[in-house]
C-alpha cells in the first residue's frame, strides 16, 4: 500500500515534509512500574522535554517517532504540547511495550486478540489515549504501532500481543516498530507479522545493534525485508561509537543502506536536559560526522536519516 500522508501529533503530515528523522525515542514518559527498578525510565518535566527538542530542532532535527506505546507512559497531550512547542514533529505509538511497563492486573495482560487489534486501530484512525478502554482524546492519533518480544521470542502472551499489533498495522498500512533484545528471535517476529499479513518494508527491528560483533545476523534480519533501527549509538555500556561505526560501514557495504534507520533511545540518562550523558542532538552534532570520518557517504548518511525513514512510512 502507498500511503501519501503520515500521521503526526499535530496532524498529518506528507512524506516530504518529515525531514531528518530519528525512528526510536523517548522524550516524555510518565511513571510506569518499570520504572521502579529503572528510574531513568519515567521523565515527565514538560519544560525539560521542550528545550531536548530545541536543541534537537536548532542542530536540524525536524521529526521522532515517540516510541512509547500507550498506557505505558505515553501521554500524547503532552508530546502535542511539546511538538507545538519546538517544532519537532512527533509520531505517536499505539501498540504495546514489554510487560514490565503495566501493573499486573493491566488489561494487556487479558484482552483477547480481537479485543487488542480494535483498540490498536482506534488509537491509528478515530482518536487516541484510550483509558479503561474509553477514547478520551478523538482530535490525537497514534501514527505507528509499537511492539515488543523478549529474548525468547514471540512466544506466550507476546504472540497474541504481536499478531494483534501486526493485525493492525497491516490493516492500517503503518508502519510496526519491534523491540527486541539484542536482535534475538527477530526473524521467528517477521514471520508472525507476514502471517498477519504485513509487507515486510514496514516493519523495524529495533536494538539488534546491541549486539555488534555477529555481522551474519544483521544481515540475515536485513535480508529479510525489514528495516534495522540503529538505536545503540553511544550506549557505552555495549560498545563505543567504532564499533557502532564498524557496523554501519559494514551493512552499507554489503549493501543493506537502504534498509537502516538511526536513533538514540533515549531514557533520562541519556538527555541533556534530564542531567543525562549526550542529548537527543547527539547524531546531529557529533555521530554524523564520525560516519563520514569513518568513510560513509553524503548519499548514505541522507539515506538513513531521511529517505529510509520517509520509505517505512509509504512505500
Ligand atoms: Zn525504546
Amino acid at each position: 500500500m502507498l500511503n501519501t500522508k503520515i500521521q503526526t501529533v499535530c496532524g498529518e503530515i506528507r512524506p516530504d515534509q518529515l525531514g531528518y528523522c530519528q525512528m526510536h525515542e523517548h522524550i516524555f514518559v510518565r511513571h510506569t512500574p518499570a520504572a521502579v527498578s529503572n528510574p531513568a525510565l519515567c521523565f515527565d518535566n514538560e519544560e525539560k522535554s521542550i528545550k531536548e527538542l530545541q536543541d534537537y530542532y536548532s542542530n536540524g532535527g525536524r521529526t521522532i517517532i515517540d516510541a512509547q506505546p500507550w498506557s505505558a507512559g505515553r501521554d500524547i497531550r503532552v508530546l502535542a504540547r511539546l511538538s507545538q512547542a519546538s517544532g519537532v514533529q512527533i509520531v505517536a505509538s499505539t501498540g504495546y511495550h514489554l510487560l514490565i511497563f503495566y501493573s499486573t492486573d493491566h488489561w494487556i495482560h487479558f484482552a483477547d486478540m480481537h479485543q487488542l487489534t480494535d483498540l490498536f486501530i482506534r488509537e491509528l484512525t478515530t482518536g487516541a489515549e484510550c483509558q479503561n478502554l474509553k477514547i478520551i482524546t478523538p482530535d490525537l492519533r497514534a501514527g505507528i504501532v509499537k511492539a515488543a518480544i523478549p529474548a525468547e521470542g514471540p512466544v506466550g502472551r507476546y504472540e497474541i500481543l504481536l499478531r494483534s499489533a501486526a493485525q493492525a498495522a497491516a490493516v492500517t498500512g503503518v508502519p510496526l516498530l519491534i523491540h527486541t533484545e539484542k536482535g534475538k528471535n527477530a526473524i521467528p517476529a517477521v514471520q508472525v507479522c507476514k502471517e498477519e499479513g504485513m509487507q515486510t518494508e514496514r516493519i523495524v527491528i529495533c536494538h539488534a545493534d546491541r549486539q555488534a560483533e555477529n555481522l551474519v545476523y544483521h544481515e540475515a534480519i536485513a535480508e529479510t525485508g525489514v528495516y534495522l533501527d540503529y538505536d545503540t549509538i553511544h550506549r557505552l555500556a555495549y560498545h563505543d561509537d567504532q564499533q557502532e561505526c564498524e557496523l554501519i560501514s559494514h551493512m552499507i557495504g554489503a549493501g543493506y543502506g537502504n534498509r537502516l534507520l538511526l536513533s538514540l533511545d533515549t531514557t533520562a540518562k541519556r538527555l541533556r536536559s534530564y542531567g543525562g550523558g549526550i542529548g537527543l542532538d547527539y547524531i546531529l552534532t557529533t555521530f554524523l560526522d564520525q560516519l563520514k570520518t569513518f568513510g560513509v557517504s553524503a548519499e548514505n548518511l541522507q539515506l538513513m536519516v531521511n529517505e529510509n525513514p520517509m520509505r517505512v512510512f509509504t512505500q
